[in-house]
């Protein structure tokens, strides 16, 4: 037995949302608000592809600064000192809190880089009409989303963890500017995982053809 499903944006019906009405909305509508809360009604986000990229290409330059600048400034008696992430884990893993500096590296040098690298390759895999495992696509995607919920503790993991072990009574630290690069690659990859569109994969693997408005 076989299972057909058929988009709904083929049958020319889409969700409103904002308060979850099913509207039948005309195939070449451009302007169409829901008839019950008003909320702009569109059968795909639109231009999820030009706007997902445009996120994308403004957190892989700020993903440069953020790992170049120093993220932190330490100035105590023996002299002051500044780090970059990746000095800084290095200073962690030398001074032996090697599970500090894993997860110091994992959550602030490899997750933003795996989660810019999967973006690229969903949208990369959404505009070459790739047929290739939908599935596996979902679920990447859902991977990024819900790690992009979690991002906000890359910022505490660098800045506190980091501070309390290198903390002294007699040190100050200061964050550097590649706190700031930072932040902004973790909103920007949130951002751009949230105007990617993954029905895009599946309109493509099953060989549809969906208008963005
Ligand atoms: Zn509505």
């Amino acid at each position: 037995m076989t299972t057909r499903h058929i988009a709904a944006a083929r049958c020319g019906l889409t969700l409103c949302h904002d308060c979850g009405l099913l509207t039948r909305l005309a195939p070449l509508a451009h302007e169409a608000n829901c008839p019950r809360c008003g909320a702009r009604l569109h059968f795909r986000k639109p231009a999820a592809i030009a706007r997902t990229w445009a996120l994308l290409i403004a957190a892989v330059v700020l993903y440069i600064p953020a790992n170049v600048l120093p993220v932190m400034y330490t100035s105590s008696l023996f002299g002051a000192q500044r780090d970059t992430i990746l000095s800084g884990v290095v200073y962690l893993w030398i001074s032996g809190s090697w599970s500090l500096a894993i997860l110091v590296f994992v959550a602030s040098i490899a997750v933003p880089m795996l989660k810019i690298l999967a973006l690229v390759f969903l949208l990369l895999s959404v505009q070459f009409h790739s047929t290739w495992q939908p599935k596996q696509r979902a679920k990447i995607y859902r991977v990024v989303e819900f790690v992009g919920r979690w991002s906000m503790l890359d910022i505490y993991v660098i800045t506190i963890l980091v501070a309390l072990v290198q903390f002294d009574a007699l040190a100050t630290i200061k964050a550097g500017p590649a706190a700031l690069a930072f932040g902004a690659v973790v909103v920007l990859t949130m951002f751009a995982a949230m105007a990617f569109d993954p029905r895009l994969i599946w309109d493509t693997a099953e060989g549809r053809h969906v208008q963005a408005s």
